[in-house]
């Protein structure tokens, strides 16, 4: 018998770093028993103290009482012991480093050590989970549980299915998550980048072309985004802090060679390889598409994307939310709340799509992919059959 989430009382959390900490500290707050693993035991005293931290400040703010935070503590043991952290558990959350095999040994390591009805999770933000599950002898009790940064402040969690996994798994993972008192989706195809970063890649993407083609200054464009239309931060000023422009080249062979459904098959902008051979990795780097020398920030005048048609970075995104509603890869809401709540977006691109019309992103999709024809044939950007279809009926999303 798989667990429910009736029978969850222990939570195992592997890795200790930025993401497993906080998975930690989110889980022991909701009342539940928390093993946190790691096999480096400098990590795991790092993780104590800014889990008592973070715990602090959720007292300041109101958010849970100091009895409250004194207990969560008391409920977290800290161990580099692996059976240790597993021999009791119900529910493993895999927080180690993103890589493949790495994930692969401990998999088969949980699969060896957990109790044989536990469930096991994974943390990672885009590797084949399918693959993680066909390394363990119950390819139908793991799923993916893609937290974001930091898990104690934002409320999403993906849940990705993979083809072993039943919907009760995925019931299951999704009650755990709500008894955390957060918000999941689901990601019922384990597709690359699963939902909320696959709207990522064109809102980057799109602007990295129109920029190596010279069609509209960075400023313009962040501009526009974040003060237009309301973003958090423009494309190019998000993926300096993300790291994005490091992120999307080293990724580049694993995303061709991956064998998933709706795997991509186009290549980084060049612009993106020159930054990168220039070590322009972004923020962290005091370099990326803007200097960070001097600042901390860069500067964005507020009207300097009056000019700019925020339409030809939507249309993109629009489409590849459809491509994922065309798929039965998520539902509208998912996709939209994956926006909202992931990327603190100001509405989701399905929302959007219906505010403006399909007939008009349409035409904005179709002014975009032929001007990726003169350059790189973008097939990401070739709008999907839905999207047509429903323009041409004059449907909506919703
Ligand atoms: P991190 O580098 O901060 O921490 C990884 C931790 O795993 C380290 O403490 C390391 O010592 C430990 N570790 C490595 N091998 C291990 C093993 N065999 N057993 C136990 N512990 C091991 O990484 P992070 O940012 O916390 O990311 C963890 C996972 O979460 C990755 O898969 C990442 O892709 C994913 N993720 C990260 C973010 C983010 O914004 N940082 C967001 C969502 C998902």
């Amino acid at each position: 018998m798989v667990v429910g989430i009736d029978d969850i009382e222990t939570i195992t959390v592997i890795g200790s770093g930025q993401m497993g900490r906080g998975i930690g500290a989110v889980a022991a707050l909701a009342g539940y028993d928390v093993y946190i693993n790691d096999i480096d035991e400098s990590q795991l005293e790092e993780a104590e103290e800014e889990i008592e931290w973070s715990y602090g400040k959720a007292a300041e703010k109101g958010a849970a009482t100091d009895d409250e935070v004194a207990d969560a503590l008391d409920r977290i043991t800290f161990t580099t012991d692996f059976d240790e952290a597993v021999e009791g558990t119900d529910f493993v959350t895999e927080a180690a480093v993103e890589q493949q095999a790495v994930k692969e040994d401990i998999f088969e390591d949980l699969d060896a050590t957990a109790p044989e009805e536990a469930i096991l999770a994974t943390n990672t933000s885009g590797l084949n989970i399918t693959r993680l599950a066909e390394v363990t002898d119950r390819p139908e009790q793991v799923v993916g549980t893609h937290w974001f940064n930091p898990p104690m402040l934002m409320d999403l969690v993906e849940v990705i299915m993979t083809e072993h996994a039943p919907e009760a798994i995925g019931d299951t993972a999704e009650a755990l998550i709500e008894s955390f008192d957060k918000t999941p989706i689901r990601c019922k195809i384990d597709i690359p980048s699963f939902i909320v970063n696959r709207l990522m890649r064109p809102y980057g993407e799109g602007p990295a072309w129109m920029l190596y083609r010279g069609e509209y200054s960075m400023k313009e464009i962040d501009s526009a985004m974040k003060y237009k239309e309301g973003f958090p931060m423009g494309p190019f000023e998000l993926a300096d802090f993300t790291g994005g422009i490091q992120i999307r080249v080293e990724g580049e062979q694993d995303h061709l060679e991956d064998d998933r459904p709706m795997s991509y098959d186009t290549k980084v902008c060049p612009l993106l390889r020159q930054l990168y051979e220039k070590g322009r990795y972004g923020r962290k780097a005091d370099a990326g598409y803007y200097d960070y020398d001097e600042q901390d920030e860069p500067e964005i005048p507020v009207d300097a994307g009056q000019g700019f048609d925020t339409m030809l970075v939507w249309a993109p995104v629009i489409n590849e939310a459809a491509k994922m509603v065309e798929n039965d890869v998520a539902s509208v809401e998912d996709i939209d709340t994956g926006a909202r709540l992931g990327g603190n977006w100001p509405m989701g691109p399905l929302e959007k799509a219906d505010e403006v019309g399909l007939d008009v992103v349409l035409r904005k999709l179709t002014e975009v992919s032929s001007r990726h024809e003169e350059t790189n044939k973008l097939a990401e950007t070739l709008p999907c059959d839905l999207l047509v279809e429903k323009a041409k009926n004059g449907e909506t999303f919703y």
